[in-house]
């Protein structure tokens, strides 16, 4: 084998490692946020496509009923765990130092800082990027992907793994449709292609359209959640 066959073999080894690493660790989370009953939501979207908007809308509508922390992932600023402070609720900034998107070891620590209190729900908004953030399993219950009405249609075909490893769809920025080429039936096609079962949600956070039917959706499922009793293991 030549020298450079076998260093693309060591560095595929150290990355399914890393991945495996990772995928314990979310485990472990996963199953102590069921057995406490706190609903976690991941988040993923490409960069700008509202997912703190959606945030904004949700904490407003869930803060008096609920115990609400989001973490909140980042290249480098602060800006978007203000934003979510400014409605009342906690939020934590995950700053990953240039890396693209979240691990479970970061989410870990985030989260041990504010674990001895009790939650209801826990949103995590992953960095803005469709690709690799598909890649990381970070302990969640629900996966969400966003696209907006200005980033154009052909998304799911473009980052298929994103669209096969969420549950629900959300098209944000539902107000702009008159002004854009984007077709949400194209979209709802080609992402259930994907992933048949996808639920999909039509949203406007500037208007409020199909917050109420997210929100309900969200409730539900902390409901469900709480239902199934603590997890095995
Ligand atoms: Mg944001
Ligand atoms: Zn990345």
């Amino acid at each position: 084998m030549t020298y450079r066959k076998t260093m693309k073999r060591i560095k595929v080894d150290v990355k399914r490692e890393v991945l495996r690493a990772n995928d314990m660790l979310a485990e472990t989370l996963r199953r102590e946020w069921k057995d406490r009953g706190i609903l976690v939501v991941n988040l993923l979207s490409s960069p700008g496509s509202g997912k703190t908007a959606l945030l904004e809308r949700t904490v407003e509508a869930l803060k008096d009923k609920y115990r609400i922390l989001v973490l909140e992932g980042d290249i480098d600023t602060e800006r978007d765990a203000e934003r979510i402070r400014a409605k009342g609720v906690e939020a934590v900034q995950i700053t990953t130092g240039g890396t693209c998107h979240l691990e479970a070891n970061m989410v870990m620590r985030a989260w041990e800082e504010v674990s001895g209190e009790d939650w209801d729900f826990l949103f995590i908004e992953n960095v803005g990027n469709l690709i690799c953030p598909a890649g990381f399993d970070l302990g969640e219950h629900l996966r969400v992907v966003l696209i907006s009405v200005p980033e154009g249609d052909d998304k799911p075909a473009k980052y298929p793994k994103a669209f096969m490893t969420s549950r629900w769809l959300v098209l944000t920025k539902m107000d702009l449709l008159p002004y854009f080429e984007f077709s949400p039936e194209k979209v709802i096609e080609e992402a259930r292609r994907l992933r048949p079962d996808l639920r999909v949600f039509r949203t406007s956070a500037k208007t409020g359209e199909g917050i109420d039917e997210w929100v309900e959706a969200l409730e539900e499922t902390l409901h469900t959640l709480r239902e199934t009793g603590p997890s095995a293991g």
